[in-house]
């Protein structure tokens, strides 16, 4: 939606085909109590026809970059969240306890960073709604059709077009669509790497690594537990700390309430308990998922969790995975016309919370392209595969350096020969061929350095006010890493390394 928005103003006419039935009165027309009631009553989106985005349902923290662009197309989106939709904005500053890697950020924050609290069911169908209406003249939607392989011109390298079904005629004929430009959003379970070796015999270099995660989320009232310091939070998130500790959790606001119980803090929230090492969190009732965190989380949490009320089934997810397609080393041999974006090109470890911005940035990067008025539309493919690798490898960087500390680790690299690489952690070999699993020199040097940023962190405004930046997608890793702060690290590795040598 936000690639059609962009690209409005270099496209006449642009054409969204959706597997889902998105434009059903259900998501349409529903008041946002209804919604909240989808969101909150049923065991699936698949109840509702919502099929094509299986973690729908699950907990999603948009980072304040994603914001700032859905802000930039749709600037009456805020303020419709907050008055019609009762959306709970937060202050990082003054809200928020994030520990990383098993430490606490340090909360004097020298700077705010202001977001909104909302669940991804909610957003999608406001989002879409305020598509419609802002651009509805120009943008075709054909829903309930599924695209099913790309019309191609081999020997020019060119595609053309996509063949799509419509999912309720069981038999029917495929139909044909062209464009100038095909725009290939169609997420993690994406098919392009098929289409691209059926209609070019192209292989697309991939990685991928597999650390066991799972999420369980539902959405709660909280209630006060008798702690001001965590009743005045309203957003907590910690990744765990791998591999002493490979549980983690985020609670953030989705909608305030009316409510007569001065107990009660007044708003909803999505709660999500994750793993990584296949350790996953029960989700047959909410008796045995407290059972559970009381022995993996630590008393604060705990007692969050204990006073807060179930208001929806507890919904597991265990499909995220990394996943990356080097389409940039293909260089020229990347087809014209025809891009992937998004989770399409690469996706993330969720507790990171990078996958929406992440496809927001690719998005703006396109019609950056575009506004440079420089570059032939053929040659957009390739600019764009460069600069959009760009954005994915920084988030990659950011979600693998700790994954990469899973004990069951599996890794699997396909080059762009199609060879097959297999290797799992532990026994550190790839069967087949017989080579070794090694970290990259560059994901140890970072586990390292992020190890001995976080202790500085939780000692530092100022760096916890950088680590969010870098987290909220609005600043360049690199900040992390200028000299002065470079030294700080260093310093307080050297520090540590002394002390325990002394004793
Ligand atoms: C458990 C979990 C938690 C997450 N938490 C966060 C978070 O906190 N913050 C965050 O930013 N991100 C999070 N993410 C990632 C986020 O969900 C994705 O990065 C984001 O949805 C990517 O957007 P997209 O537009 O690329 O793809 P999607 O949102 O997946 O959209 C793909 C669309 O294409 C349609 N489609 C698919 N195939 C076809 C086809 N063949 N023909 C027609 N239509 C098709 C689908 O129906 C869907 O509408 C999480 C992911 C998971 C799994």
């Amino acid at each position: 939606m936000v690639t059609a928005a962009y690209l409005s103003k270099y496209f006449k006419r642009i054409t969204i085909i959706e597997s889902d039935d998105v434009l059903s009165d259900t998501f349409n027309k529903s008041t946002p109590n209804e919604i909240l009631d989808y969101r909150c009553h049923l065991e699936s989106p698949t109840s509702i026809g919502r099929s094509g985005v299986s973690q729908i349902y699950q907990a999603h923290i948009i980072a304040r970059e994603g914001f700032n662009i859905l802000h930039k197309l749709f600037p009456h989106l805020k303020d419709k969240l907050i008055n019609e939709y009762d959306i709970r904005p937060y202050s990082l500053k003054n809200e928020a306890r994030i520990v990383i890697n098993g430490i606490l950020l340090n909360q004097n924050l020298t700077e705010d960073f202001e977001s909104l609290g909302i669940d991804r069911f909610t957003l999608e169908i406001a989002l879409r709604k305020e598509l419609c209406l802002q651009y509805g003249k120009q943008i075709e939607w054909i829903c309930n059709a599924r695209a099913i392989q790309l019309i191609v011109n081999q020997s020019a390298n060119i595609v053309q077009g996509v063949k799509y079904r419509l999912k309720h005629n069981v038999g029917s004929p495929s139909v044909d669509i062209y464009g100038n430009f095909i725009v290939d959003c169609t997420g993690r379970n994406t098919s392009s790497t098929k289409w691209l070796k059926e209609s070019f015999n192209l292989i697309v270099p991939t990685v991928q690594l597999h650390f066991g995660t799972g999420y369980v989320t539902f959405i709660g009232e909280r209630f006060k537990t008798g702690d001001p310091s965590l009743d005045s939070k309203s957003i907590l998130g910690s990744n765990g700390n791998i591999p002493e500790n490979n549980i983690g959790y985020s609670i953030s606001p989705i909608r305030t309430i009316k409510t007569d119980d001065e107990n009660s803090l007044g708003t909803l929230s999505t709660i999500a308990i994750c793993c990584v090492n296949s350790e996953y969190p029960p989700n047959d009732s909410y008796e045995n998922l407290l059972e559970w965190t009381e022995e993996y989380l630590d008393s604060e949490i705990n007692s969050i969790l204990k006073s807060t009320r179930v208001c929806s089934p507890l919904i597991p997810y265990r499909r995220a995975i990394d996943d990356r397609k080097y389409v940039e080393l293909l260089g020229k041999k990347w087809p014209q016309n025809y891009i992937l974006l998004g989770d399409a090109m690469c996706i993330f470890n969720p507790q990171f919370g990078q996958g929406i911005t992440h496809a927001c940035r690719h998005a703006r990067e396109l019609r950056k392209i575009f506004d440079e008025h420089c570059h032939k539309l053929e040659d957009i493919s390739y600019i764009f595969n460069r600069r959009a690798s760009a954005i994915s490898e920084e988030c990659w960087l950011a979600s693998t350096t700790s994954d990469w500390k899973t004990p069951t680790l599996k890794l699997i690299k396909t080059d762009k020969n199609g060879k097959i690489q297999t290797y799992q952690q532990g026994s550190n070999f790839d069967t087949a061929n017989g080579s070794k699993l090694r970290i990259p020199l560059i994901i140890k040097f970072l586990q390292w350095y992020n190890y001995w940023f976080s202790h500085c962190a939780s000692k530092s405004g100022q760096l916890s006010t950088d680590f969010l930046h870098v987290v909220n997608q609005s600043c360049n890793p690199l900040i992390l890493i200028k000299p002065i702060t470079f030294l700080q690290v260093c310093y307080m590795a050297l520090i540590h390394h002394f002390r325990l040598s002394k004793n």
